[in-house]
């Protein structure tokens, strides 16, 4: 794990929220970058969100940097810079669980609590064959309990760290390194012949989702809107975009989006880009189209704010990777420099 030598809490606090739903080899490389901008609680806190939000694109669900934002200010400002060493305290940090404030307290406070997370969950459910996972009902009630009964009261963060370390890397999702694992002799799953038969897997069905973009252009400028701050990529920078409704035509969408949620009225042209993509159950067919602007003025109403930025800005600017992809694809075909 990141922190394992000498233990920085203020490390060990920005790679739990980097770690929620985050695997920790892709977790590396940003948490390095990040403590190097940020190296203290308050250099984060003071920072301005944007700059937070440029450092964790592509990491994915933005909230997280959001709410680790907004919680460096709240030590800052009624914890003196210290991060909180009481669960309530912890807790009532934005976007702090029961699993990160288990593993805080655990692993920097040496308090006997277990943190189970998703890859202590499937070691636990294979280990006693809880074959739902342990996620739901009577099953969670008794991971739980198994879980608490199992953590050491010497050393309970380096028992946690391990059980994190071993479902991460040793009882992995699929195909699980039962040959080297320690628990191998008491395990229920290997013993059954059947290791990654537990968790079963519940199957989502994929749906499949058409989403239509604008390049708006004024002189050498293009318009960016940025999401409002709530839900998926909130904070961030994007083309102007819109799903189709079924049967909908493209460019009639955009023109009316457009109008309606930007107050632009634009003459829709070529196509000049597409991308496919997938966000957890959507398949997203996304196409971009050039646009004139045509009349209107910029108003936003779904969005934070609209600017016109120039090619060799859009590097400052944190946007989902899909759109920073069509755009490069787009900006260095027109010679946009430096992106
Ligand atoms: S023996 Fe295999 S299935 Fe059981 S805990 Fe170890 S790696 Fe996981």
């Amino acid at each position: 794990m990141p922190w394992h030598g000498r233990l920085n809490p203020y490390h060990l606090f920005v790679a739990l929220y980097m770690l929620q739903q985050t695997q920790v080899a892709t977790v590396l490389p940003y948490l390095r970058r990040f403590l190097k901008a940020f190296p203290s609680v308050k250099a984060l806190a003071a920072a301005e969100v944007d700059q937070v939000l440029r450092l964790w694109e592509g990491l994915g669900y933005y909230s997280r940097a959001r709410n680790l934002h907004r919680a460096a200010g709240i030590i800052v400002a009624e914890h003196r810079g210290r991060i909180p060493r009481t669960e309530a305290q912890l807790r009532a940090l934005p976007g702090i669980g029961a699993y990160s404030a288990a593993a805080m307290l655990s692993i920097a406070c040496g308090e006997p609590v277990a943190a189970v997370d998703g890859n202590v969950l499937r070691i636990l459910s294979r280990v006693f064959w809880l074959p739902g996972g342990g996620r739901e009902g009577k099953e969670k009630q008794r991971a739980e309990r198994l879980a608490q009964a199992a953590v050491p009261t010497e050393k309970p963060g380096d028992f946690n760290q391990a059980l994190m370390d071993l479902g991460a890397t040793v009882c992995t999702p699929r195909s699980p390194s039962c040959d080297v694992c320690p628990l191998q002799d008491r395990c229920r799953a290997f013993a059954r012949g059947k290791p990654d038969a537990i968790p079963q897997r519940r199957r989502a069905a994929m749906r499949n989702v058409s989403v239509v973009a604008a390049l708006v252009r004024k002189g050498n400028k293009l318009l960016l809107v940025q999401r409002p701050h709530a839900g998926t990529w909130g904070g961030l920078w994007e083309l102007p975009n819109v799903r189709l409704a079924e049967g909908e035509a493209e460019a009639a969408a955009l023109e009316a989006y457009l109008r309606e949620a930007l107050g632009l009225q634009v003459r829709v042209g070529e196509r000049c880009a597409g991308l496919e993509y997938g966000i957890t159950t959507s398949r997203i067919s996304l196409t971009v189209y050039e646009c004139e602007v045509a009349g209107g003025r910029l108003r936003c109403r779904e969005h934070r704010c609209g600017r016109w930025v120039k090619a060799e800005e859009l590097a400052g600017y944190a946007l989902p990777a899909p759109h920073r992809k069509v755009l490069r694809a787009v900006v260095v075909a027109v010679g946009g420099a430096g992106y």
